[in-house]
Formats: C-alpha cells, structure tokens, sequence
C-alpha cells in the first residue's frame, strides 16, 4: 500500500511550481533606468551573458519588421516581452511595460498578468508622472509594489525626503529594507535594516557587465573606514525604525507599504539584494478571482489562462498575431486543446511559444505565473479566458477612459476594403478604441485613444500592415462617461451642452464625449436624470 501523500507544494504539480514562481514588473517613468534594471537583474540570473542583450536600445540584432523599426527609431519599446530566468531555485517571470511617456492600455494589460510590480524611482527625479500612474494601476488591482531608488551613483536628493514623497504622495508606507551609506552620488554600500550593524561595500565589477563586488564589513570596519557617512546611515536607520518603518509582510501584500531598496542599476550596486526581496518578498501566484464571485480556480485544478495582450506581426517573417497568456491555474501544455470561454470553441495550442525578448522557442509546458505566446492566435481577444475542463472565466480586462478622438478616414478610398479590415483588426488587439455613431456612420469610424501615440501606431500600421495609409481629423473632446441610449440620446439633442454620444464597437457601450469636465457638469445638470459613470482614468 502506497502512503498517502500531499502533493500541494511537490515540484512538478502545478501548486508546487506555482510556489517556485514569481511574476513581476517593473513600472517606472521613461529615463528612470527600466532597461538597465532589467538587464542588471536577468545577469544575475545568468539569463544573458552580457549587459545590452535582453532589450536594450542599442542591440536588435535580428529584429525585422517595421513595427520593431519604429520602435528603434523612437528608441522605445511598444511590444511586451516576457523575460522567464531562474534565480535560486526559483523561477521567475519579468513582464516588460511599455516605457514611452504617452500612454497606452498596454501598460494597464501587463499588470493585469503580475503578481506583483517593482516601482523603479530616479534618485535625482522622485516620483514622476508616469510612476504615478502606474502606482495607481498597481493599487486599483491590488499589487503589492517593491520600491527600487535607483541611480545612487549620481548626485541626486535625501533618501528621507524620497520616503517622504512617497508617504506623503502615495499614502503607502516606506518601509526600507537597505539603506545607503554616502548620499547619492557618493555611494558607499549599503545598511541593512534586518542586520543592523552591518554594512555591505558595493565596488562596481571592472566593465561594468558584472554583478558589483560586495563586501561585508562590521560597524568597526565600516566606521573606521566611512566615519561620518556611516554614523548618518545608521542615525537615519534608526530613526526609522524608531517610526515603526520596519517590513511588515501582511501589510505589503495588502498594498499599505512598500520595502524600499537603494542602488544604481548601471553599476549593478543593489540589485542583488532587489532580486533576493523578488523571491522572499513577493507572492507567488495565488488561485484567481473569477468573473460573477465563482470559486476561485485552485492552482492544481484544470488549466485556465488570462489573454492579456494580442500582439499582430511582432515577426513579419512569420505574419502572425501572437497572443500572450498567463497561466492561471493547472499545467499549460503545448498541443492541448482548451476552450475558449467567450465563444465556447476549441482552440488548438499546437504554436506556444515562450517569448524571451524577441526570440522565441517552443514551449512545452507551464506553470501558474507562466506566460506563453500563443501564435496564429487569430481567435483570440485580450481579456480572454482559456480553460479545460470545467468552464473558467475571469473579470473583464478595464477599459480605460480614452482622452483623444479622432476621425479615421482611407487616404485612397479603392483601399475602403483593406482600410475596414485594419481599423477592425487594430480594435480587436486593443490598439486603439473605434467609435461609431448615428450621425457620422460606419464610414467615418471614430478612434478613441488613452494617449495620442497610440494614434501614431494606428498610422504606422495601417500604412505598412494593411496597406491603408489614414488619414486622421482630432475631434475637439477629452472626456468620456458611459451612459445609456436615453442618455446618448439626451446629449445628441441638446442645445446647451457641447458633446457627442457614440458606440464603442467591442462592447456596444454608449460613450458620453465631451470637450471638458465643465462640460459634463452642464449636462448632468440639463439631464439630471441621465446616468454619467466615470470610466477608470488613466490620469
Ligand atoms: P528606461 O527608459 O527607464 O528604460 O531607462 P534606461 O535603462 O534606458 O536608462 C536611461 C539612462 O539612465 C541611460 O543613459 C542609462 O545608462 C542611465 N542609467 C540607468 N541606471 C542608471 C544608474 O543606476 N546610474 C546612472 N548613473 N545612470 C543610470
């Protein structure tokens, strides 16, 4: 007789793996440092061999097609790559964000498939407007953030007064985890709040390409050697600690603090420690919340998965449309057949890919916190749920409140056929919003973007992708609230208030548009019974 055993956590069954993973982002403003950070963090992992090789602005190498052009020529990134590295054991799964500083829905889908984000700040810059934003995304779905100050090598501010900004600004509480010794631009290691009276010394490896050198010195040797510099780090330690900032775990997944870390991501100074804070600090893949309160999924149970990006020919050699798929419970194997809730049908995973920057090869399996590239996903939407077995299905994916509107019209009208194709397809993936309305009809589709360089990708598309150059006229609006028929109907007619009621096509939800928010106080004023709900804001 076999003795019964558990296999919750055994490696090899989905629960087991999923404890092993850890799925992050990092979020951060343009310049504050992601790629570096990313390629600093993937070398300790040994996924790389040397820095610049994941994604970084200087090396494409291979890469093809136009979209990837556009990318380099405006030294940004528009795909989402997915870095997976094993580092202690451990498996993890780095979901890049677009970094450019317009926005897209993009960024809001990434962080629908993590676990948890590693909010990347300039030591020089503080909280920048991109980081704000993203904080708020991270807070709205609940994920826990691990602050990284990056750039300590160059003159910048007091670390005190970077916590502050972030108590004050965030409501989140800082609680540091290291500490720096020297103040930026002066680096001379780091103090750890959980060994007090320790100092790591960080040298910056020769070339740079390497994790830095770390020392660990005693407070006599580090007194003795940093005197004044060293007194400072270890007052302001305890000062802190003496504010309750010390880590509390329950309070951190719960979204009320953060554990800070210091370094310099060129130098690779700290991100050992960062790394380290990924794997002890951030949960790993938990069983997720279903759309209408049904029981969460166990992660052992059958295989279901989140689509939270669709990407169209990320490789024009292959002219595909690549879905990215987080695993959510189960074990992923490529060939199987899931179900995909929206439509019931079958899909077929014959082509899963895993997606390592820009390069790609076949995937046999994965885990809960996985992602995997689904290729000629032709059938699939973001927001998607794919299962087997019993019927799974998540929440909607958000959508956010788009900002600007244009009209979308053929530059050539004997493309009218491939330009209705495009515009169709660029809504599916979530590029852009379409509109339609009464009085403009299907012709004369609007679009409806979060931020105006998603119009910038809609032409670039459109033009090299389907052959259907576009023209586009701004609409002079910047609000949208959802409302019913009636109230679409009410602003249609009104006399007094400026604005325009149109359809979005996925969903059919009627759009309330309007120039400005005085404008919407107007008409709630004029139709006070016409329901105006807010979309999330992006800003
Ligand atoms: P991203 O736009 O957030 O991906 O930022 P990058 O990684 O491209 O970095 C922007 C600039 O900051 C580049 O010139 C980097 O070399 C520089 N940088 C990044 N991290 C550090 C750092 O720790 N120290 C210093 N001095 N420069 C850094």
């Amino acid at each position: 007789m076999t003795a019964p055993t558990s296999t919750a956590a055994a490696p090899g069954t989905a629960a087991g793996e999923a404890a092993r993973r850890r799925t992050f982002a990092v979020i951060s403003h343009p310049d504050a440092g992601k790629s570096t950070l990313t390629e600093a963090l993937a070398l300790h992992a040994r996924a790389i061999t040397s820095a610049g090789a994941v994604h970084g602005k200087g090396d494409r190498r291979g890469v093809t097609s136009d979209w990837m052009e556009m990318e380099r020529a405006r030294g940004i990134s528009v795909t989402s790559a997915v870095l997976q590295f094993d580092y202690r054991g451990r498996v993890l799964n780095l979901l890049d964000t677009p970094g450019h500083a317009d926005f897209s829905e993009d960024t809001y889908r990434v962080l629908a498939a993590v676990d948890c984000a590693v909010m990347l700040i300039d030591a020089a810059k503080g909280l920048e407007e991109q980081t704000r934003k993203l904080f708020d995304v991270c807070r709205h779905r609940g994920i826990p953030v691990i602050t990284f100050i990056n750039k300590w090598d160059r003159p910048g501010r007091d670390a005190l007064e970077l916590l502050d900004e972030i108590e004050r600004e965030f409501r989140l509480r800082p609680t540091p985890v290291t500490w720096p010794v020297g103040i930026a631009g002066h680096m001379r290691g780091l103090a750890d709040a959980r060994e007090p009276g320790t100092m790591l010394r960080c040298t910056r490896a020769p070339g740079g390409e390497k994790a830095a050198i770390e020392e660990a010195l005693t407070a006599a040797v580090a007194e003795a050697e940093f005197g004044e510099e060293w007194r400072t780090a270890t007052e302001e330690l305890e000062l802190l600690a003496g504010t309750g900032a010390a880590h509390d775990q329950a309070d951190f997944l719960a979204g009320r603090s953060t554990p800070v870390f210091f370094g310099a991501a060129l130098t690779n100074i700290g991100v050992r420690l960062l790394l380290d804070a990924v794997v002890d600090l951030a949960p790993a893949p938990a069983p997720r919340e279903q759309a209408g309160g049904a029981a969460p999924r166990p992660l052992d149970g059958e295989f279901s998965g989140l689509v939270f990006k669709v990407q169209a020919n990320m490789d024009r050699a292959h002219r595909d449309r690549i879905a990215f798929l987080r695993v959510c419970s189960g074990v992923f194997e490529r060939g199987m057949t899931v179900t995909r809730a929206a439509s019931g049908r079958p899909f077929s995973t014959k082509y899963a890919h895993s997606v390592f920057g820009q390069d790609r090869t076949s995937v046999e399996r994965a885990y809960p916190g996985d992602v995997v590239g689904l290729v000629n996903a032709t059938a699939l939407r973001v927001g998607d749920t794919l299962y087997t077995g019993r019927k799974a299905e998540f929440p909607p994916m958000p959508t956010f409140a788009p900002e600007h509107f244009a009209i979308v019209r053929p530059a050539d009208i004997a493309k009218s056929k491939q330009f209705r194709r495009g515009i169709a397809q660029l809504d599916e993936e979530g590029v852009v919003q379409v509109l339609v309305s009464d009085a403009r009809g299907e012709q004369a589709p609007v679009l409806a973007a979060v931020g105006p360089m998603q119009f910038d990708v809609v032409r670039h598309r459109m033009e090299h992708e389907f052959s259907a150059a576009v023209k586009l006229e701004p609409l002079a609006y910047t609000c949208a609230r959802r409302t019913d028929a009636e109230g679409g109907a009410a602003l249609n007619r009104s006399r007094l208030v400026h604005g325009e009621a149109m359809t979005r096509v996925k969903d059919g939800e009627i759009l309330a548009l309007f120039p400005s928010r005085w404008h919407v106080g107007s008409f709630e004023r004029e139709f006070p019974r016409s329901p105006l709900e807010p979309l999330i804001a992006a800003h």
